[in-house]
């Protein structure tokens, strides 16, 4: 049963990322078409040398953006392997760009240069910033700024994703991440479940607190040593117990 219920999940959060993945293709497409159109009336080698360089950074983007989109839509095995998170929620943001300042958000990572190497799977700690992106853009209807910060605190990575939405009030806080909570029209109720899952599959800690109107944040502790996953490693199969 609850694995049917990621699966959905998967699903939907797919189902929403697919409109911002198609705003993300079809910038770029428009400038292809552009510089393709001037390229054909144009006969100047320089320029159109520029023109090229041009169409093939743009063509690069939208690989990215689709391979990223594949990632995380493609159903996989759990697998943990040791991973530079501060790319991987940069490749985040890339993803989630487009619908935040079609919402006239910013998305600020406050980790610059900085490696942050953790053992995970990559692809759901990935689902889980996205979910809780995607969360802080749909609290903020008036737009806004969501700061996300990552820092090394004793034997623990921490990640925290702030917002200055709408936020939760102190009653509404113990039912999120319960099944199917939701106070949106369009909402599934499943993000902040799934979320909470993966990281407790991490051996982490999920948390929630907010301000109304002032800040949300989120922050999810990850321990850089986890025991159990070593455990996986070395029982391969064995993971029966991690992943429900
Ligand atoms: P959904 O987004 O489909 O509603 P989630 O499990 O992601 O489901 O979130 C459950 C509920 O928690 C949301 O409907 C919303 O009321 C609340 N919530 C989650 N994140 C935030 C946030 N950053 N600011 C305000 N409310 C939030
Ligand atoms: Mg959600």
């Amino acid at each position: 049963h609850e694995k049917k219920l990621r699966e959905s999940e998967k699903l939907s959060l797919v189902g929403e990322l697919a409109a911002g993945v198609a705003h993300e293709i079809r910038n770029p497409l428009t400038t292809l078409k552009g510089f393709a159109q001037m390229m054909n009336e144009n006969i100047d080698p320089e320029s159109n040398k520029r023109y090229s360089k041009i169409m093939i950074d743009e063509i690069n983007r939208i690989n990215f953006i689709v391979s990223e989109f594949m990632v995380l839509s493609k159903p996989h095995v759990v697998q943990y392997s040791l991973t530079d998170l501060s790319q991987s929620i940069k490749n985040v943001i890339t993803l989630l760009n487009t619908q935040a300042i079609m919402n006239n958000i910013e998305i600020v990572p406050e980790f610059n240069g900085e490696q942050f190497l953790i053992k995970c799977e990559e692809n759901q700690i990935k689902q889980v910033i996205a979910n809780l992106i995607k969360n802080s853009i749909e609290a903020m209807p008036q737009g806004g700024k969501i700061q996300i910060r990552m820092e090394h605190q004793n034997a623990n990575l921490v990640i925290s994703v702030i917002d200055s939405g709408v936020g939760i009030s102190r009653e509404n806080l113990p039912l999120l991440g319960t099944p199917f909570y939701t106070t949106k029209n369009e909402g599934t109720g499943l993000g902040l479940m799934v979320s909470k899952k993966i990281i407790q599959n991490h051996n982490g800690k999920f948390e929630i607190k907010s301000v109304p109107n002032i800040a949300t944040t989120v922050t999810i502790t990850l321990p850089t040593e986890l025991s159990h996953l070593e455990y996986v490693k070395q029982n391969p199969g064995d993971e029966s117990n991690l992943s429900q």
